[in-house]
């Protein structure tokens, strides 16, 4: 397995320290506000991620945390006349539901910053008495001039760093780069008791000891937004090795930015758009899927366009594996098999895993690898288009279409309940049935059925008056008929 390590600029090999067993921390949100389509994409793609690390046969230790004390936290709480506690207990069950509603796993451990606190206070501590820290007035800094590796990650000097961006003086801080550690409190925020007096603890240290304390020092793998690699994943690194002069960690793993309508999310343009708005009225497995045809460090741009294209090549995919289910049903167990196409169709099947599993190998090039579900997809098609004869050919639909539902599931994306053609049908159709055909019962597919032989029946005795009704009645419900190999049937939508 290769991956593309933020900290050489390469794809490496991947060796994990322990063999079998990866140790993964991911920057979790800061819980001041529901969460953006931005951010569901970094943990979507460390989900999948993940996922195929699982799958690959590693025992995956995942830690990711959640910022619960931050300055966003204290203003939100303040406008809103509320505690900052109320607001991150608001902010983090949302973003938890929203994570579970988006079908990524919850992590291993989940550290909350909030309890966390004396683990941050011992590597303060640590960094102090080993001349990396100073105290000033309550608050505790970072010496960037005493780590001078400071920037490998970002790739950039501290000359350029400095000019590269601009910065407050602050006279408590020896050296503009310096960042905080502990923040003394002001009047009215959270704080906690220190050996430098009552504060709380900086953004950047939260993440230093909460991983090591459950990964150990070094760990595997690093995750986040682009967007950390500086300041934050930069401060990280010169806390972690400053306070044990071992590595932080051994691969560093970025996630791109998510654009909309091709520009930067940015408060000037007020395009932020919330994850929750855009579930409310949209299939989650449809946003994964969208996300997953762009790879995982590249831009991705979300637009209504792109979200549309995405539902129709999804509902492709879904719409044969519903084939697949019917024609295995109506299938003509006593016909003759085409032994010919059963060994292409398995080929098929088997090139498509393979390549699948490959390209997710190759840095999880997922697009590519979604690129060989639909070679399946389209195989498998044409294999159950003049319908299936005998068992032989069953059992070869059959496997298409698990290899189908497996490779999605890799993705997160659980294709299981396509098999129930009825989903989404609208109840009025029992009615619609009782009035053409006298049905009486409450069973969807037996009520299509019963539509549909009443429309032969009319068909047959040439009543075209009965026949275009039926056809029309079904039509103004969404509904169209199928005419197949192995007969009519309904389908509904698309
Ligand atoms: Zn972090």
């Amino acid at each position: 397995m290769k991956i593309y390590n933020t900290l050489t600029r390469k794809k490496e090999d991947f060796t994990p320290l322990v063999e079998g067993k990866v140790g993964m921390y991911v920057c979790g949100p800061t819980v001041y506000n529901h969460i953006h389509v931005g951010n569901a994409r970094t943990f979507v793609s460390f989900d999948v991620i993940r996922r195929h690390l699982i799958n690959s046969g590693y025992d995956v230790t995942f830690v990711s945390n959640i910022t619960d004390v931050d300055d966003k936290i204290i203003n939100r709480a303040n406008e809103e006349g509320r505690t900052a506690a109320e607001v991150a207990e608001e902010y983090s069950n949302a973003f938890i539901k929203a994570m579970d509603d988006l079908g990524v796993m919850p992590p291993t451990i989940r550290p909350y910053a909030t309890k966390e606190i004396d683990a941050m206070i011992g590597t303060i501590e640590t960094l102090i008495a080993n001349g990396h820290a100073y105290e000033a007035e309550g608050d505790v800094y970072f010496s960037i001039k005493t780590f001078p590796e400071y920037g490998k990650l970002s790739g950039r000097t501290v000359d350029e760093l400095l000019s590269g961006t601009r910065f407050d003086v602050d006279p408590k801080k020896h050296d503009p780069l310096d960042f905080a550690l502990w923040k003394a409190a002001k009047p009215g925020e959270p704080y906690w008791e220190c050996p430098w007096g009552k504060g709380r603890p900086g953004w950047h240290i939260e993440c230093s000891s909460m991983s090591a304390k459950y990964l150990g020092q070094p760990f595997d793998i690093h995750g986040g937004g682009v967007d950390l690699v500086f300041p934050h994943h930069e401060n990280e690194i010169a806390q972690s090795e400053c306070c044990s002069n071992v590595t932080f960690c051994n691969y560093w793993m970025h996630g791109g930015m998510l654009l909309i309508d091709n520009e930067k999310m940015s408060k000037s343009l007020n395009n932020f758009l919330l994850l929750k708005d855009v579930l409310a009225n949209l299939d989650a497995r449809v946003l994964r899927f969208l996300m997953l045809q762009t790879h995982y460090r590249s831009p991705m741009d979300y637009s209504k366009q792109r979200l549309d294209e995405a539902a129709n090549s999804f509902e492709r995919i879904a719409n044969t594996l519903r084939n697949i289910d019917w024609e295995v049903e109506h299938a003509d167990l006593f016909a003759e098999v085409d032994v010919a196409a059963i060994e292409k169709l398995d080929v098929a099947v088997a090139a498509g895993v393979d390549s699948y599993v490959a390209y997710m190998d190759d840095d999880f090039n997922t697009a590519a690898a979604l690129g060989e579900v639909f070679s399946i997809v389209g195989a498998v098609n044409g294999f159950i288009a003049d319908g299936l004869s005998g068992a032989e050919e069953v059992k070869a639909a059959q496997a298409a279409h698990d290899a189908i539902v497996d490779l999605m599931g890799r993705f997160g994306i659980d294709m299981a309940e396509e098999s129930d053609e009825t989903a989404g049908w609208p109840a009025e159709l029992l009615a619609f049935a009782k009035d053409v055909a006298g049905y009486e019962g409450d069973d969807m597919l037996a009520a299509g059925e019963a539509i549909i032989s009443k429309r032969a029946e009319a068909r047959k005795a040439k009543d075209w008056g009965t026949a275009d009704a039926i056809r029309d009645g079904l039509s103004a419900m969404g509904f169209a008929v199928e005419d197949t190999a192995a007969g009519s049937r309904l389908s509904y939508g698309g």
